[in-house]
């Protein structure tokens, strides 16, 4: 988020100094690094979270917004290749089809609904539905054979789906920062925030690594964006500003199954998303995924959640604790009580063994074997708790932006679809901070992002014409 800000900044106003600051040694090792998260290219092709049903009837506005959000993200991204500031080839985007698998006949004629719903929205019209185990075997053999031949199952396809290796993505955005005279300051950490009276902030700051270790320092700034991922919380509630009263964070933590067996992943080639498990978050549904990292390909499956107390994977696990304040315990109290299912869901799936977890993917992979795979710890995620209309706290699954009343201060909180709509959450929050240099602005934001303000799925043309203007600079499978 801080390296899409930072590079969107560069873009709008060359002369503005920037400065980055990174508790770790290296950035994108939290949420953004590989491995950390499941690199989709989140376009709402094959997540069910984004198309829920209520009274038989379902809902796809969230996932025809995530989408054209997704378009955003892919036209800057391709704006920057086409102007050098990314890589040529770039490595940290891949087409992978996307796809949704279903279990049982009540689940199959959902799938068909949903199918019915989307084939008509421009930026879905290549998605394909099929029941038949024979054409589900073309598509993905490793789910079907083995499987018992009774079993109703279903799939729906968009073969122009993506994975993003959104660590590498963010190592060749700060790059592009440093070299266009951004300071980036690793192994340092914000321990404090305060605005002085002339609305000056100072960024008080304590190196964490190497020779200066225990060094503190203040950095003075008109704007701060607290980019903290899951630490973003505790940096809000130190700067004071009042908007930030009432909210919460209720962490979630998260392990992969990994295999880079070249045998496994070879009969696997596609994202495929199911429906989770009886009363699992959204965020847990699992899918089984491709992944190119560094240019090999890999297998994840997962995420299982689970629950501890910190913020950040490399955090503490007090984090959460240290976190609740007057202002807040009501929402923690009312939220937490709400949602009792929910902790008790995930408490019991801290403890769950390899073996129960390997059942989970052998219902997607009937022949996988378990010594191919290996667990390996997720990104922490933090979801968002604030005070619903009637006051009492609800948990919030999206991301949320929260900017102090002079817009001098933004941070942003929350996890999914995260990292794939980096690109519109922060023009929407340069918007909100700078509202006195958009008339200034826009002419360049209309050149880097078309289809913000200019909605992709408003026709097939228009569809057609943002999906393949992107298609090519960033090397993925066009529209035919
Ligand atoms: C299990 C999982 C699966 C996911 N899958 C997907 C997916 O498939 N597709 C997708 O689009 N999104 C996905 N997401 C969401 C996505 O990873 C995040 O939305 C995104 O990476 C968040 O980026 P960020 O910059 O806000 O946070 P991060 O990448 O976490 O960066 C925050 C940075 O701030 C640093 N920091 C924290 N506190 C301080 C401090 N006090 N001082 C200095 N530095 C500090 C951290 O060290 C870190 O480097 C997933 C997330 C998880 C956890």
């Amino acid at each position: 988020m801080s390296a899409t800000l930072a590079a969107l900044i560069r873009e709008l106003e060359p002369d503005w100094s920037i400065k980055i600051i990174e508790r770790l040694d290296d950035v994108a090792q939290e949420s953004s690094g590989p491995w950390n998260n499941a690199g989709t290219g989140h376009a709402a092709l094959c997540e069910l979270n984004y198309t829920p049903e209520k009274d038989g009837v379902i809902d796809i506005s969230k996932a025809l917004t995530i989408n054209e959000q997704f378009q955003v993200s892919r036209e800057f991204w391709a704006s920057l290749v086409r102007d050098g500031k990314l890589p040529q080839q770039p490595d940290f985007i891949n087409p992978v089809p996307h796809m949704t698998f279903v279990r049982g006949a009540e689940n199959v004629e959902f799938l068909r609904r949903r199918y019915e719903l989307l084939k008509d929205q421009p930026l879905f019209r290549t998605m394909e539905f099929s029941d038949d185990p024979a054409k589900i075997f073309e598509w993905t053999p490793a789910l079907v054979v083995g499987r018992d031949k009774d079993e109703k199952i279903a799939m729906t396809r968009v073969e122009q789906g993506t994975d993003v290796d959104f660590g590498a993505l963010t190592r060749e955005l700060i790059q592009d920062a440093i070299d266009r005279g951004a300071v980036v300051r690793l192994g340092t950490e914000v321990v404090d925030l305060r605005r002085r009276p002339d609305g000056v902030w100072q960024v008080a700051t304590k190196v964490r690594s190497g020779a200066e270790r225990g060094r503190k320092n203040v950095t003075h700034a008109r704007f701060v964006f607290v980019g903290a991922g899951g630490g973003a919380l505790p940096l809000l509630q130190k700067s004071g500003i009042p908007e930030v009263k009432g909210y919460g964070g209720f962490p979630i933590s998260g392990v992969f199954m990994r295999t880079d067996n070249p045998a496994v992943v070879a009969q696997h080639q596609a994202k495929v998303y199911a429906m989770p498990p009886v009363g699992a978050p959204p965020m847990s549904t699992p899918h089984l995924d491709t992944r190119v990292v560094e240019g090999k390909k890999s297998l994840l499956f997962g995420p299982y959640a689970g629950f501890n107390t910190k913020y950040l994977k490399h955090g503490s696990l007090l984090d959460f604790f240290r976190s609740l304040k007057l202002g807040n315990l009501g929402t923690y109290l009312t939220a937490g009580l709400a949602n009792l299912d929910l902790v008790v869901y995930l408490v019991k799936e801290v403890f769950a063994s390899k073996q129960q977890r390997f059942k989970q993917l052998l219902d997607f992979y009937p022949e996988a074997e378990i010594d191919d795979w290996r667990l390996i710890t997720a990104g922490q995620r933090v979801q968002v708790m604030k005070k619903g209309p009637d006051g009492k706290g609800v948990l919030q699954m999206g991301t949320e932006v929260i900017t102090g009343a002079d817009g001098t201060i933004s941070g942003l909180m929350g996890a999914s679809p995260g990292a794939s709509v980096a690109v519109p959450v922060m023009v929407d929050l340069l918007r909100r901070c700078f509202p006195e240099k958009l008339g200034e602005w826009e002419p360049r934001i209309a050149e880097l992002v078309p289809s913000y303000g200019n909605p992709a799925n408003a026709s097939v043309e228009r569809a057609t014409e943002v999906q393949n203007s992107t298609a090519g600079p960033l090397g993925i499978t066009p529209i035919p």
